[in-house]
């Protein structure tokens, strides 16, 4: 289900010329009313629901809907990204709320390596390998048809 945002709790980022929540949405669906400075979703219904405005919003305003088999209907879910976990709040419609929080890496932050240790670069755009072959599938090089 879509993201929201609780305008109540968004600042606009602070008047950024691009807030968070539009740097971040792979949709291009989050706006800034500049007259309120408040953000919002414009078209719920092409949400990919990643959630990364959920997750980046620096106010906790972007809330979604969970489904129902996660939570019953009405409830809100919002999560919190600590830098090794994060917390889910979810608020339910009598007011009762519980959160869980889940572990979120294995290593520390900073410390990953993008390309995973392989090199990167131009030299072979033409070969039919994909990246990391064929290191990664354990041989020194892939079979060829005879
Ligand atoms: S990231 Fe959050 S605070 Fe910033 S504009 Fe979007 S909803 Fe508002
Ligand atoms: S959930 Fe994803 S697709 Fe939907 S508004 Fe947020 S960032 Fe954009």
């Amino acid at each position: 289900m879509p993201s929201f945002v609780n305008p109540e709790k968004c600042d606009g980022c602070k008047a950024l010329d691009k807030t968070a929540c539009q740097h971040i949405c792979p949709n291009d669906l989050m706006v800034l009313n500049k007259d309120i400075e408040k953000a919002f979703n414009r078209e719920p219904e092409m949400c990919w629901e990643c959630y990364n405005c959920v997750k980046i919003c620096p106010q906790g305003a972007v809330e979604m809907r969970g489904y129902a088999d996660f939570v019953p209907l009405g409830a809100t879910v919002t999560p919190m990204r600590g830098s090794d976990a994060i917390m889910w709040t979810v608020k339910f419609r009598n007011g009762q709320i519980k959160r869980f929080k889940f572990p979120i890496r294995t290593t520390p932050e900073g410390s990953a390596v993008p390309d995973g240790g392989f090199e990167a670069g131009s030299a072979d755009l033409n070969s039919p390998l994909l990246f990391t072959e064929p290191a990664s599938c354990g041989l020194p090089e892939l079979p060829k048809l005879k």
